[in-house]
């Protein structure tokens, strides 16, 4: 419950709603009470009339009025209710879109391991799931719960009133009820929870599979995708059975528990009046009454149950939300006064410098031992090392996405440690390895790193970037829709598309990450190309490559081993010093793929 009352604080802009709902609640429950008055003091009045001691004139017209107060009690009911529906309804969709845009932008803040360890399909689900029970629950407390429980409390003062042995069959419901629940609830929650996890790795490999579609049919595995899918349901539908079996069986048991009382309750109250000790009236009155208590208790256990459900999910809601950010990460951290200073530092400072870095994605296996090295304006530079040797890593590090344990890191002279970093990744276009494309437009794709760039700005990008050509080609040109991940396109026109998008960019430092390693030659030459013009001029450019072939013409090479830097020098300098690059180079016109394990 705590953490409900926490959800309550932190979505405090909602207490107009909160307030609104209570007031209004407030009153249609009070309303509703006031309805049983009135139709037992109209019971007596016609007791009255039937037994002469009032006359039929002045009696019935005491039971119009009454009727007439009927009326307008339940006019005022209806109003509330509506109202209270309406704004519960407006309460709960402003709830679920603060908690998920919230949500987001904690995720989008959060330090790149939080991604590293977690699976999309988790990510989303949880982000599903956690606020849907708790906006779900919000709703049905706001409209249905919160009404029931002050309904039930006042029926329980009032019929006391009355009689006590009434109220206490009333009152012994509730424990009998809880009671009856808790018996099967463990239960309960765990085919619940058996079932989350069967319909979870469906789901989950169901988005990989559309995901990675290509991948599925030529290996011809549609039917055992397709078959795992089913069975995971099979399965929920089995446990559904066997949920709906024991929440039935003991509804049964508990439905049994609740005619019991109320037959005691009705046997009481008939007797007594009866014997005289209540008026037909007050009977009706009576009836009326506990009749309207039977909803709650019957609905108790299913609140109790929503109520678990909401707990627990707004528990796993903070869990994300209160994960350690990154102050350096933002999504409004962007500096403006600093650009004038930025651009003098760019014009003078060494673009990137390396000072004895340090650094491991876990405390057991460091990745890099103490690398040093400086780039200068527009130097070409690549890394070379075996698979796994850490070229990604320096290029991540650079890119702020992981702190280092020790040493410092450069861009232009100030220290990225103490850089914002959307400051630091503005000054940094990325190539990657993978062509990185979302769906939507190709224009929309080109100006991804500068949203308001002009047609003209988009051409020439695309044009140098050896894109123009078969963007042209399209019907719809820039506006060519791509489809999801780019799929419409070929790997090399995705990645002259990304070369056109760092283009636009047109940041002073540039990290082309294995840019071409998956093109066929024909490709590659194509974004090559794209490539060159990208890095030419003043543009500083670190290179990831596989193969060497692509680098000859870089100013320099580095090559990593063991976490440590052990040669650098220019392509010839390295050919000739017959150390690994030189053994490499032959490995590779060789045609030896190998020689990657090599290092
Ligand atoms: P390269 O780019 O040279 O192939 P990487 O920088 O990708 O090498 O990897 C260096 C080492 O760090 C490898 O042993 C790899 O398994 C490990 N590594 C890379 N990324 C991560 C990560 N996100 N979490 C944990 N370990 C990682």
């Amino acid at each position: 419950m705590k953490s409900l009352a926490k959800l309550i604080a932190y979505t405090k802009e909602l207490t107009p709603y909160y307030v609104a709902i209570v007031v209004l609640t407030l009153v249609s429950a009070g309303g509703a009470l006031v309805t049983p008055f009135i139709l037992g003091a109209a019971t007596d009045e016609i007791v009255a009339i039937v037994g002469g001691e009032h006359t039929f004139s002045a009696g019935i017209s005491t039971v119009i009025w009454l009727a007439v107060a009927f009326l307008a009690v339940e006019i005022v009911v209806t109003i509330t209710d509506s109202s209270g529906g309406y704004f519960g309804d407006v309460m709960s969709a402003n709830m679920r879109s603060m908690l998920s845009t919230r949500y987001y932008r904690q995720l989008l803040q959060l330090p790149q391991r939080y991604f590293d360890d977690e699976l999309t399909g988790t990510i989303i689900s949880r982000l599903d799931r956690t606020i849907t029970e708790v906006t779900r629950f919000m709703q049905s407390f706001a409209n249905n719960m919160f009404s029931m429980l002050i309904t039930t409390v006042a029926v329980l003062v009032i019929t006391a009133f009355y009689s006590w042995p009434i109220a206490l069959l009333l009152f012994v419901l509730f424990p009998v009820y809880m009671w009856l629940t808790a018996l099967t609830s463990k239960r309960w929650q765990k085919i619940e929870h058996e079932k989350n996890v069967h319909v979870d790795t469906a789901r989950g490999r169901f988005s990989e599979v559309v995901g990675q579609i290509p991948v599925v049919r030529s290996f011809a595995q549609e039917r055992r995708e397709w078959q795992l899918f089913a069975r995971e349901f099979a399965a929920t539908v089995q446990l559904t059975s066997k949920q709906s079996r024991l929440w039935h069986g003991m509804d049964a048991l508990r439905r049994f528990a609740l005619n019991l009382a109320f037959f005691g309750i009705y046997l009481i109250l008939f007797i007594q009046t009866a014997q005289g000790t209540f008026t037909l009236g007050e009977m009706v009155l009576l009836i009326q009454l506990v009749g309207m208590a039977r909803n709650p208790v019957s609905m108790m256990s299913w609140m109790v149950d929503a109520a678990q459900h909401a707990v627990a999910g707004s528990r796993d809601y903070f869990k994300v939300m209160e994960l350690p950010q990154d102050e350096r990460e933002g999504l409004e951290l962007r500096d403006p006064d600093a650009v004038a200073e930025r651009r003098e530092r760019q014009a003078s400072a060494v673009p990137v410098r390396f000072d004895d870095v340090h650094f491991a994605y876990d405390e057991e296996s460091p990745v890099l031992r103490g690398i040093t090295f400086d780039v200068q304006k527009g130097e070409r530079i690549a890394f070379v090392s075996g698979s796994g040797g850490g070229k990604s890593t320096i290029v991540s590090l650079l890119l702020g996405f992981y702190r280092v344990q020790s040493g410092r890191i450069e861009l232009f002279g100030e220290d990225i440690a103490h850089l914002k970093m959307p400051s630091l990744r503005d000054q940094i276009g990325v190539v990657f390895q993978e062509p990185s494309l979302f769906s939507g437009t190709i224009r929309e794709n080109i100006s991804y790193g500068r949203p308001g760039a002009s047609e003209s700005e988009i051409m020439d990008a695309a044009k140098r970037a050896n894109a123009w050509e078969f963007i042209s080609g399209f019907p719809k040109g820039l506006d060519a829709v791509i489809g999801e991940r780019g799929l419409k396109l070929s790997g090399g026109q995705k990645q002259r598309i990304a070369v056109a998008r760092a283009m636009l960019k047109d940041a002073p430092v540039l990290i082309l990450d294995e840019a071409t390693s998956a093109l066929d030659t024909k490709s590659e030459r194509a974004v090559q190309a794209g490539l060159d013009a990208l890095m030419a001029g003043e543009r500083t450019s670190l290179i990831i490559a596989h193969r060497l072939s692509t680098i000859q013409n870089v100013d320099r090479i580095i090559t990593l081993r063991d976490g440590k830097i052990d040669e650098i020098g220019s392509p010839a300098e390295l050919a000739a010093s017959g150390g690994i690059y030189a053994e490499l180079l032959a490995l590779q016109l060789e045609g030896t793929s190998a020689s990657r394990e090599r290092l």
